[in-house]
Order: C-alpha cells, then structure tokens, then sequence
C-alpha cells in the first residue's frame, strides 16, 4: 500500500470516530527496510519514523538527515541501558521506557545532556513473559516514579499479543493512561491501526503496509 492509501484510511478513520483530521501522528516504522524504500517515503515528504534498534537507527539516520529536513526519529524497540545515552542523542521520542533502572538512566543524563527525548511508557498489557513493558497493575506507581524524577513522559504504549483482539488492549491502554492525565497513546500497527484510531490512538506505527514486507537476512 502507498504512504497516500494509508493517509487516506487515518483520514477515514479519524471521521468516522468522530475525531479532528490530523489528530494521528503517522509514524513509518522503517526498520530492516532497504534505504531505497525508506528514501522513498522521504521524498513523498514524510518525516515522522520509527527503528526498533539503536545500531540500526545510528547506521542510516544521520546520512537521512543530512539530505532530508525535519526529520522526527522514534525508537520503538528495547533499550538497553548502556545503549540510553546514544539513543537519548539519536531519537526525538522514545517509546519503550520499561523499568526504573531505566527511567533513572535517562534522568542522569537528561541532567547531563541538558535535554531529554520525550517518553512513552510501554505497558504489558497482555501481561506476556517473553514481552517488555511494565504490567498493568504498576502502572500507576511507574508514573508516579518518573514523575518524581521529571522526566518528560507524553503516554502509554502497548503491542498488544498477536492471538487476541487488540481492541482490549488499546481499551485497557487509553484507560490507564486516562486515569494518570496522560495525553499520549502509542497504539496500532499495519494490522489494527483502525482500531486503534477508533479507540484514541495519538501515534500509531505501521511498518509494512507502508514499506511492503520486512525481508530478513537469509544469513
Ligand atoms: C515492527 C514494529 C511495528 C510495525 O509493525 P508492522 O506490522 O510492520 O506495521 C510497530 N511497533 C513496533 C513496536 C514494532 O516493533
């Protein structure tokens, strides 16, 4: 599908739940995508992008963003911590705040760098093992813990499992974030993003429907 198919559907899909056009920040998740694909989209004048990885991120970016103006970055994927100070300099936002050694990373080197990315906290919302994020019921007490540290936290992000209906998870998701006066929701991927619009979606990050299918190293 087209960058332009898709504005199309957020469009649609922000009417129909009754929302002001352009309350979704599209965010084109480019990971593994050749750079040829990604140009792409930059040259249709998208600018908002996601990578899952520092490394990857700090590979291609900074050649983007020499040639391209105004290019916003968001890291989606775990962060190690001694991967924070890098990813602090290379992202606008970063979604995947997910413990306090973390959150307590960020506030040493906010106070070092003298600037922060802004955050988002991810929540476990399926409560899955194998899965990052901070589970439901601490929610509130994470807050309430960066909060105390001042660190710029803008909401809530979730991947909900792939084998249930996302739509509880987004709805679990916008309630805790209200609850917490939260504005931020990190919601909705190529397959659920309608959802998730319908349901307060502020970002939602879609990959391969913009960008065709990941083709991962056969190696
Ligand atoms: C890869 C990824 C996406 C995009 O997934 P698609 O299904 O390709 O849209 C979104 N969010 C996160 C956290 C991801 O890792």
């Amino acid at each position: 599908m087209s960058l332009s198919e898709i504005k199309a559907r957020i469009s649609s899909q922000e009417a129909q739940s009754g929302r002001d056009t352009g309350t979704t920040t599209l965010i084109a998740v480019s990971k593994i995508q050749p750079n040829k694909r990604v140009e792409s989209v930059l040259e249709e004048g998208h600018r908002i992008f996601g990578e899952n990885r520092v490394q990857e991120a700090a590979g291609k970016w900074p050649e983007f963003r020499e040639k391209f103006d105004g290019v916003e970055l968001h890291l989606l994927g775990p962060l190690q911590s001694n991967k924070a100070r890098q990813a602090m300099e290379l992202f606008d936002v970063i979604h995947t705040l997910d413990r306090e050694k973390l959150a307590t990373r960020f506030a040493q080197l906010r106070d070092e760098l003298g600037k922060c990315p802004d955050l988002f906290i991810q929540v476990n919302t399926g409560k899955e093992p194998q899965k990052a994020g901070i589970d439901p019921e601490d929610t509130d007490a994470f807050i309430e813990k960066c909060r105390d540290l001042n660190l710029p936290v803008i909401g809530l992000m979730c991947i909900p499992p792939v084998d249930e209906e996302p739509s509880l998870h987004f709805a679990l998701l916008a309630k805790l974030a209200k609850r917490n006066d939260l504005q931020g929701l990190s919601m909705g991927m190529s397959g659920d993003f309608e959802t998730a619009i319908a349901q307060g979606a502020t970002h939602i990050r879609v990959g391969s429907a913009i960008f065709g299918d990941r083709v991962y190293d056969q190696g």
